[in-house]
């Protein structure tokens, strides 16, 4: 088995060897990442500049490593297209430091990567440790390497994409592992994830939007709730984010903007 891997925290992220170390046990990982951090660019990529790639020296011996100067989605990209080719068999993106829960998977660079291997039809699978200076990589290191075997024994779905998250606790105080769905952000939260702060760096005046600890809906069965129980949670993803129950009430709005399309006389 051979495993891509990712990250969208730079080649000096310590998750990412942590993984790195464990995968290497059980198949030959090829690490290719951005050359710096990355975190919340999601799926994007560059289109405006040229890109680097480079191989580097790995910090766990003998796995072949590239960084690249663009984005997650950039690396997977290089990765699949110029580097490895199809010889891969699964992707995976991280470990990530700071969870990426509910609506934030639209913004995170891990998932983004994910995403990228999804579409280039690979079994992906993006793995986030539940806080901003993450200490405990050694438990989903060894989820990410349990569940490369099972994918190597054929027991995961075709094309998956799996989104992982794990407390930062150690293992004995991890409660259990549930299948969840994507929890939502609270409406006060939505509109205070606007916080931005105001400043001025001597020349031009600035904008500049705040991490802030989201508050969520406390949904049972939610990713978010899984990790407040001290659970794994493993959210299967897809991308097909059309609003099948906006559906039915927009056909009426469709016709009418047609008729009026039609019914207007010409200039
Ligand atoms: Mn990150």
């Amino acid at each position: 088995m051979r495993i891509l891997v990712t990250n969208d925290d730079g080649v000096a992220a310590p998750g990412l060897w942590a993984l790195v170390e464990e995968l290497n046990r059980i198949a030959e990982v090829v690490v290719v990442v951005p050359d710096r951090e990355q975190s919340g660019v999601g799926t994007a990529v560059s289109l405006h500049q040229p890109l680097r790639a480079r191989p580097v020296r790995p910090l766990v011996t003998d796995v072949q490593t590239y960084v690249v100067e663009g984005t997650p989605a950039d690396s997977v990209i290089i990765a699949l297209r110029m580097l490895v080719k199809d010889n891969v068999d699964l992707l995976i993106s991280g470990i990530n430091e700071g969870s990426n829960l509910g609506n934030d998977v639209l913004i995170s660079g891990t998932v983004g990567a994910a995403f990228q291997g999804y579409f280039h039809g690979l079994t992906s699978i993006a793995i986030s440790v539940g806080s901003l200076e993450a200490t405990h990589f050694d438990v989903a290191a060894k989820v990410g390497s349990f569940l490369a075997e099972q994918h190597a024994a054929g027991n995961l779905p075709q094309r998956v994409l799996l989104n992982v998250n794990l407390p930062d606790v150690p293992l004995e105080e991890i409660t259990g592992i549930e299948l969840t769905r994507l929890g939502e952000r609270t409406f006060t939260d939505a509109v205070r994830m606007g916080q931005i702060k105001e400043g001025h760096d001597g020349k031009r005046s600035y904008y500049w939007i705040l991490h802030s600890a989201p508050e969520w809906k406390k949904g049972e069965g939610t990713d978010i709730w899984a990790l407040e129980q001290k659970k794994i949670s493993i959210t299967p993803l897809h991308s097909d984010l059309t609003s099948h129950e906006h559906s039915a009430p927009l056909e009426g709005v469709c016709s009418s903007v047609f008729q009026s399309i039609t019914s207007a006389s010409p200039a």
